[in-house]
Protein backbone atom coordinates (compact mmCIF):
# COMPACT_ATOMS: atom_id res chain seq x y z
CA UNK A 1 0.00 0.00 0.00
CA UNK A 2 1.19 3.33 -0.87
CA UNK A 3 0.01 6.27 1.07
CA UNK A 4 -0.77 9.41 -0.85
CA UNK A 5 0.50 12.24 1.42
CA UNK A 6 -2.10 15.24 0.65
CA UNK A 7 -0.11 18.05 2.84
CA UNK A 8 3.54 17.21 0.80
CA UNK A 9 1.61 17.39 -2.41
CA UNK A 10 -0.18 20.90 -1.81
CA UNK A 11 3.05 22.24 -0.30
CA UNK A 12 4.32 21.31 -3.95
CA UNK A 13 1.63 23.28 -5.43
CA UNK A 14 2.02 25.72 -3.62
CA UNK A 15 5.79 26.61 -4.00
CA UNK A 16 4.81 26.50 -7.91
CA UNK A 17 2.08 29.03 -7.34
CA UNK A 18 4.16 31.33 -5.05
CA UNK A 19 6.50 31.80 -8.22
CA UNK A 20 3.47 32.58 -10.42
CA UNK A 21 2.74 35.23 -8.06
CA UNK A 22 5.79 36.52 -8.18
CA UNK A 23 5.88 36.92 -11.56
CA UNK A 24 2.48 38.39 -11.58
CA UNK A 25 3.56 41.35 -8.97
CA UNK A 26 6.75 41.58 -11.54
CA UNK A 27 3.53 42.95 -13.81
CA UNK A 28 2.11 45.03 -11.44
CA UNK A 29 -0.52 42.71 -10.06
CA UNK A 30 -1.18 41.13 -7.22
CA UNK A 31 -4.13 37.81 -6.82
CA UNK A 32 -6.10 38.78 -4.18
CA UNK A 33 -8.75 36.74 -2.58
CA UNK A 34 -12.17 38.28 -0.33
CA UNK A 35 -13.34 35.60 2.30
CA UNK A 36 -16.91 36.61 3.38
CA UNK A 37 -18.31 35.20 6.55
CA UNK A 38 -21.15 35.61 8.56
CA UNK A 39 -21.81 34.17 11.75
CA UNK A 40 -19.60 32.74 14.30
CA UNK A 41 -19.46 28.53 12.99
CA UNK A 42 -16.85 27.78 14.42
CA UNK A 43 -15.99 25.47 11.74
CA UNK A 44 -16.55 28.03 9.23
CA UNK A 45 -14.10 30.33 11.45
CA UNK A 46 -11.11 27.64 11.10
CA UNK A 47 -11.59 27.19 7.27
CA UNK A 48 -11.39 30.66 6.90
CA UNK A 49 -8.54 31.20 9.09
CA UNK A 50 -6.69 28.47 7.34
CA UNK A 51 -7.40 29.90 3.52
CA UNK A 52 -6.33 33.58 4.78
CA UNK A 53 -2.94 31.51 6.14
CA UNK A 54 -2.31 30.12 2.65
CA UNK A 55 -2.87 33.16 0.96
CA UNK A 56 -0.04 35.04 3.41
CA UNK A 57 2.08 31.61 3.07
CA UNK A 58 1.71 31.80 -0.93
CA UNK A 59 1.89 35.97 -1.58
CA UNK A 60 -1.49 36.33 -2.20
CA UNK A 61 -3.40 39.46 -1.04
CA UNK A 62 -6.19 38.27 0.88
CA UNK A 63 -9.24 40.37 2.89
CA UNK A 64 -11.39 39.04 5.81
CA UNK A 65 -15.44 40.48 5.88
CA UNK A 66 -16.35 39.00 8.69
CA UNK A 67 -20.52 39.91 9.01
CA UNK A 68 -22.49 39.76 12.22
CA UNK A 69 -25.39 36.61 12.15
CA UNK A 70 -28.75 38.80 11.64
CA UNK A 71 -26.98 39.89 8.17
CA UNK A 72 -29.27 40.77 6.11
CA UNK A 73 -29.84 39.55 2.52
CA UNK A 74 -29.38 43.12 0.76
CA UNK A 75 -26.62 43.52 3.11
CA UNK A 76 -24.63 40.86 2.00
CA UNK A 77 -25.57 41.17 -1.66
CA UNK A 78 -24.38 44.48 -1.29
CA UNK A 79 -21.04 43.43 0.03
CA UNK A 80 -20.53 40.99 -2.91
CA UNK A 81 -21.56 43.75 -5.70
CA UNK A 82 -18.76 46.35 -3.97
CA UNK A 83 -16.23 42.93 -4.42
CA UNK A 84 -17.50 42.62 -7.82
CA UNK A 85 -16.09 45.92 -8.67
CA UNK A 86 -12.31 45.97 -6.67
CA UNK A 87 -9.90 45.40 -8.96
CA UNK A 88 -7.53 44.61 -6.19
CA UNK A 89 -10.05 41.36 -5.74
CA UNK A 90 -9.80 38.67 -8.23
CA UNK A 91 -11.53 35.98 -5.97
CA UNK A 92 -14.80 35.98 -4.22
CA UNK A 93 -15.49 33.02 -1.67
CA UNK A 94 -18.63 33.12 0.54
CA UNK A 95 -17.46 30.26 3.38
CA UNK A 96 -21.09 28.10 3.65
CA UNK A 97 -23.11 26.99 5.83
CA UNK A 98 -24.90 30.75 5.66
CA UNK A 99 -27.53 31.05 8.70
CA UNK A 100 -31.02 29.48 7.71
CA UNK A 101 -32.03 33.12 6.82
CA UNK A 102 -29.69 33.57 4.09
CA UNK A 103 -29.95 32.49 0.44
CA UNK A 104 -27.04 30.70 -0.43
CA UNK A 105 -28.48 30.37 -4.52
CA UNK A 106 -28.50 34.02 -4.74
CA UNK A 107 -25.10 34.69 -2.92
CA UNK A 108 -23.31 31.82 -5.66
CA UNK A 109 -25.34 33.68 -8.52
CA UNK A 110 -24.13 37.51 -7.42
CA UNK A 111 -20.57 36.60 -7.07
CA UNK A 112 -18.81 37.76 -10.98
CA UNK A 113 -18.83 34.31 -12.70
CA UNK A 114 -14.76 35.46 -13.44
CA UNK A 115 -14.56 36.10 -9.28
CA UNK A 116 -16.20 33.15 -8.49
CA UNK A 117 -12.94 30.87 -7.69
CA UNK A 118 -15.23 28.25 -5.81
CA UNK A 119 -16.25 27.28 -9.18
CA UNK A 120 -19.89 27.45 -7.60
CA UNK A 121 -21.57 29.86 -10.31
CA UNK A 122 -23.93 27.98 -12.81
CA UNK A 123 -21.98 29.54 -15.74
CA UNK A 124 -18.58 27.77 -14.10
CA UNK A 125 -20.35 24.41 -13.24
CA UNK A 126 -21.41 24.77 -17.06
CA UNK A 127 -18.15 25.25 -18.49
CA UNK A 128 -16.72 22.36 -16.44
CA UNK A 129 -19.83 19.85 -17.85
CA UNK A 130 -18.57 21.22 -21.57
CA UNK A 131 -14.49 20.37 -20.73
CA UNK A 132 -13.94 24.18 -20.93
CA UNK A 133 -13.64 24.85 -17.50
CA UNK A 134 -12.92 28.59 -16.11
CA UNK A 135 -11.91 27.57 -12.55
CA UNK A 136 -11.15 24.25 -11.68
CA UNK A 137 -13.88 23.16 -9.02
CA UNK A 138 -11.31 23.10 -5.76
CA UNK A 139 -11.76 19.65 -3.77
CA UNK A 140 -11.97 17.55 -7.17
CA UNK A 141 -9.28 18.99 -8.46
CA UNK A 142 -7.47 18.53 -5.62
CA UNK A 143 -8.22 14.52 -5.88
CA UNK A 144 -6.77 14.86 -9.69
CA UNK A 145 -3.69 16.76 -8.46
CA UNK A 146 -2.71 13.97 -6.52
CA UNK A 147 -4.02 11.38 -8.95
CA UNK A 148 -1.54 13.05 -11.07
CA UNK A 149 1.49 13.13 -8.58
CA UNK A 150 1.09 9.47 -7.94
CA UNK A 151 1.41 8.60 -10.95
CA UNK A 152 -2.16 6.93 -11.56
CA UNK A 153 -3.63 6.56 -14.78
CA UNK A 154 -7.47 7.17 -15.16
CA UNK A 155 -8.10 6.49 -18.67
CA UNK A 156 -10.01 3.18 -18.80
CA UNK A 157 -10.03 2.67 -14.83
CA UNK A 158 -13.38 1.91 -13.31
CA UNK A 159 -14.30 4.98 -11.15
CA UNK A 160 -16.70 4.62 -8.33
CA UNK A 161 -17.57 7.89 -6.67
CA UNK A 162 -19.74 7.79 -2.93
CA UNK A 163 -21.97 11.30 -3.05
CA UNK A 164 -23.48 13.33 -5.19
CA UNK A 165 -23.48 16.65 -3.65
CA UNK A 166 -22.90 19.73 -6.22
CA UNK A 167 -19.66 20.37 -4.88
CA UNK A 168 -17.93 17.48 -4.25
CA UNK A 169 -19.55 14.05 -6.20
CA UNK A 170 -20.71 15.61 -9.20
CA UNK A 171 -18.09 17.94 -10.28
CA UNK A 172 -15.24 14.65 -8.87
CA UNK A 173 -17.19 12.47 -11.38
CA UNK A 174 -17.23 14.74 -14.10
CA UNK A 175 -13.75 15.26 -14.36
CA UNK A 176 -12.72 11.67 -13.78
CA UNK A 177 -15.08 11.51 -17.09
CA UNK A 178 -13.45 14.05 -18.59
CA UNK A 179 -10.46 11.82 -18.10
CA UNK A 180 -11.75 8.59 -19.52
CA UNK A 181 -12.64 6.82 -16.31
CA UNK A 182 -15.71 4.93 -16.76
CA UNK A 183 -17.64 6.45 -13.82
CA UNK A 184 -20.68 5.22 -11.34
CA UNK A 185 -21.87 7.85 -8.95
CA UNK A 186 -23.34 6.11 -5.98
CA UNK A 187 -26.02 8.16 -3.15
CA UNK A 188 -28.08 7.48 -0.56
CA UNK A 189 -30.99 5.49 -2.73
CA UNK A 190 -28.01 3.39 -4.31
CA UNK A 191 -29.13 -0.69 -3.80
CA UNK A 192 -26.40 -2.99 -3.26
CA UNK A 193 -23.70 -0.50 -2.36
CA UNK A 194 -20.85 -2.44 -1.75
CA UNK A 195 -21.54 -4.95 -4.70
CA UNK A 196 -20.84 -1.20 -6.93
CA UNK A 197 -17.68 -0.02 -4.71
CA UNK A 198 -15.33 -3.81 -4.82
CA UNK A 199 -15.81 -2.93 -8.33
CA UNK A 200 -13.92 0.15 -8.32
CA UNK A 201 -10.02 0.36 -9.27
CA UNK A 202 -10.46 3.87 -8.35
CA UNK A 203 -12.76 4.88 -5.39
CA UNK A 204 -13.30 8.36 -4.26
CA UNK A 205 -15.88 8.73 -1.56
CA UNK A 206 -17.59 11.92 -0.23
CA UNK A 207 -20.63 11.27 1.82
CA UNK A 208 -19.61 12.76 4.63
CA UNK A 209 -20.07 9.66 7.32
CA UNK A 210 -17.35 8.29 9.78
CA UNK A 211 -15.31 5.00 8.54
CA UNK A 212 -18.46 4.25 6.04
CA UNK A 213 -15.73 2.82 3.85
CA UNK A 214 -15.02 -0.91 5.15
CA UNK A 215 -12.81 -3.03 3.72
CA UNK A 216 -15.03 -6.02 3.00
CA UNK A 217 -16.27 -3.13 0.31
CA UNK A 218 -12.77 -2.48 -1.49
CA UNK A 219 -11.58 -3.99 -4.23
CA UNK A 220 -7.50 -5.36 -3.28
CA UNK A 221 -5.30 -3.17 -4.77
CA UNK A 222 -7.97 -0.35 -5.61
CA UNK A 223 -7.05 3.38 -5.02
CA UNK A 224 -8.68 4.80 -2.06
CA UNK A 225 -9.53 8.65 -1.99
CA UNK A 226 -11.63 9.73 1.13
CA UNK A 227 -12.53 13.15 0.99
CA UNK A 228 -15.03 12.73 4.11
CA UNK A 229 -13.78 14.85 7.55
CA UNK A 230 -15.61 13.89 9.90
CA UNK A 231 -15.48 13.07 13.88
CA UNK A 232 -15.09 9.62 15.39
CA UNK A 233 -17.20 8.34 18.27
CA UNK A 234 -14.03 9.55 20.48
CA UNK A 235 -14.67 13.10 18.92
CA UNK A 236 -11.23 12.84 16.94
CA UNK A 237 -11.15 13.52 13.28
CA UNK A 238 -11.78 10.35 10.30
CA UNK A 239 -12.56 9.75 7.09
CA UNK A 240 -15.17 8.17 5.38
CA UNK A 241 -13.34 5.21 5.41
CA UNK A 242 -12.26 2.32 7.71
CA UNK A 243 -8.30 3.58 6.72
CA UNK A 244 -6.73 0.94 9.02
CA UNK A 245 -8.42 -2.06 7.56
CA UNK A 246 -8.51 -0.85 4.05
CA UNK A 247 -5.04 0.40 4.17
CA UNK A 248 -4.30 -3.76 3.94
CA UNK A 249 -5.75 -4.09 0.98
CA UNK A 250 -5.85 -0.61 -1.12
CA UNK A 251 -2.74 -0.07 -3.26
CA UNK A 252 -3.00 3.54 -2.79
CA UNK A 253 -4.72 5.58 0.27
CA UNK A 254 -5.23 9.19 1.65
CA UNK A 255 -5.17 9.70 4.78
CA UNK A 256 -7.52 11.76 6.90
CA UNK A 257 -6.11 14.65 8.24
CA UNK A 258 -3.59 15.26 5.54
CA UNK A 259 -5.04 13.78 2.20
CA UNK A 260 -7.29 15.95 0.38
CA UNK A 261 -8.15 18.63 2.67
CA UNK A 262 -4.45 20.13 2.08
CA UNK A 263 -5.28 20.05 -1.74
CA UNK A 264 -8.76 22.12 -1.51
CA UNK A 265 -7.04 25.17 -0.34
CA UNK A 266 -4.32 24.49 -2.59
CA UNK A 267 -6.34 24.77 -5.66
CA UNK A 268 -8.53 27.42 -4.50
CA UNK A 269 -5.06 29.33 -4.40
CA UNK A 270 -4.51 28.14 -8.00
CA UNK A 271 -8.03 29.42 -9.03
CA UNK A 272 -7.42 33.25 -7.97
CA UNK A 273 -4.21 33.11 -9.48
CA UNK A 274 -5.95 32.05 -12.91
CA UNK A 275 -8.32 35.05 -12.50
CA UNK A 276 -5.43 37.34 -11.50
CA UNK A 277 -3.43 35.78 -14.54
CA UNK A 278 -6.22 36.94 -16.93
CA UNK A 279 -6.49 40.03 -15.70
CA UNK A 280 -2.84 40.27 -16.75
CA UNK A 281 -3.23 39.31 -19.84
CA UNK A 282 -6.29 41.18 -20.89
CA UNK A 283 -4.23 44.23 -19.66
CA UNK A 284 -1.46 43.38 -21.72
CA UNK A 285 -4.60 42.85 -25.14
CA UNK A 286 -2.56 39.71 -25.61
CA UNK A 287 -4.44 36.23 -26.12
CA UNK A 288 -2.14 34.63 -23.09
CA UNK A 289 -4.48 35.45 -20.51
CA UNK A 290 -7.81 34.54 -21.65
CA UNK A 291 -10.00 31.67 -19.99
CA UNK A 292 -10.46 28.34 -21.81
CA UNK A 293 -6.40 27.73 -21.58
CA UNK A 294 -7.15 25.12 -18.62
CA UNK A 295 -9.12 22.50 -20.46
CA UNK A 296 -10.40 19.29 -18.35
CA UNK A 297 -7.63 17.33 -19.61
CA UNK A 298 -4.87 18.99 -18.41
CA UNK A 299 -6.42 20.46 -15.34
CA UNK A 300 -3.25 19.46 -13.00
CA UNK A 301 -1.19 22.03 -15.19
CA UNK A 302 -4.40 25.09 -14.29
CA UNK A 303 -1.96 25.65 -11.03
P1 LIG B 1 -23.31 16.42 1.24
O1 LIG B 1 -23.95 16.13 2.55
O2 LIG B 1 -23.74 17.60 0.46
O3 LIG B 1 -23.50 15.14 0.29
C1 LIG B 1 -23.33 13.84 0.79
C2 LIG B 1 -23.62 12.84 -0.30
O4 LIG B 1 -23.39 11.55 0.22
C3 LIG B 1 -25.05 12.88 -0.81
O5 LIG B 1 -25.05 12.76 -2.22
C4 LIG B 1 -25.70 11.67 -0.15
O6 LIG B 1 -26.69 11.04 -0.94
C5 LIG B 1 -24.52 10.73 -0.03
N1 LIG B 1 -24.71 9.81 1.08
C6 LIG B 1 -24.97 10.10 2.38
N2 LIG B 1 -25.07 8.98 3.10
C7 LIG B 1 -24.89 7.94 2.25
C8 LIG B 1 -24.90 6.55 2.41
N3 LIG B 1 -25.12 5.96 3.59
N4 LIG B 1 -24.67 5.78 1.31
C9 LIG B 1 -24.46 6.34 0.11
N5 LIG B 1 -24.44 7.68 -0.11
C10 LIG B 1 -24.66 8.46 0.97
O7 LIG B 1 -21.76 16.44 1.54
P2 LIG B 1 -20.53 17.11 0.73
O8 LIG B 1 -20.43 16.54 -0.63
O9 LIG B 1 -20.55 18.56 0.91
O10 LIG B 1 -19.32 16.56 1.63
C11 LIG B 1 -19.07 15.18 1.78
C12 LIG B 1 -17.97 14.99 2.79
O11 LIG B 1 -16.78 15.57 2.29
C13 LIG B 1 -18.21 15.65 4.15
O12 LIG B 1 -17.62 14.85 5.14
C14 LIG B 1 -17.48 16.97 4.04
O13 LIG B 1 -17.08 17.45 5.30
C15 LIG B 1 -16.29 16.55 3.21
N6 LIG B 1 -15.67 17.62 2.44
C16 LIG B 1 -14.33 17.68 2.45
C17 LIG B 1 -13.66 18.61 1.73
C18 LIG B 1 -12.18 18.60 1.75
O14 LIG B 1 -11.58 19.59 1.42
N7 LIG B 1 -11.55 17.47 2.08
C19 LIG B 1 -14.36 19.64 0.95
C20 LIG B 1 -15.79 19.45 0.93
C21 LIG B 1 -16.41 18.48 1.67
P3 LIG B 1 -28.08 11.76 -1.34
O15 LIG B 1 -27.73 12.73 -2.43
O16 LIG B 1 -28.94 10.64 -1.84
O17 LIG B 1 -28.58 12.42 -0.10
Amino acid sequence: MQLINGTAVAARVKQRLKAEVATLQSQGITPGLAVILVGGDPASRVYVNNKKKACAETGLYSEEHTLPEDTTQEELLALVARLNQNPAIHGILCQFPLPAHLDEQAVIEAIAPHKDVDAFSPENVGRIMLGEPRFLPCTPAGVMELLDDAGIEIAGKRCVVLGRSNIVGKPMAMLLLHRSGTVTVCHSRTRELASITREAELLVSAIGRPKFVTADMVKPGAVVIDVGINRDENGKLCGDVDFDAVAEKAGFITPVPGGVGPMTIAMLLGNTVTAARAVAGSQRGSRSGQWGAARMNHCSSNV
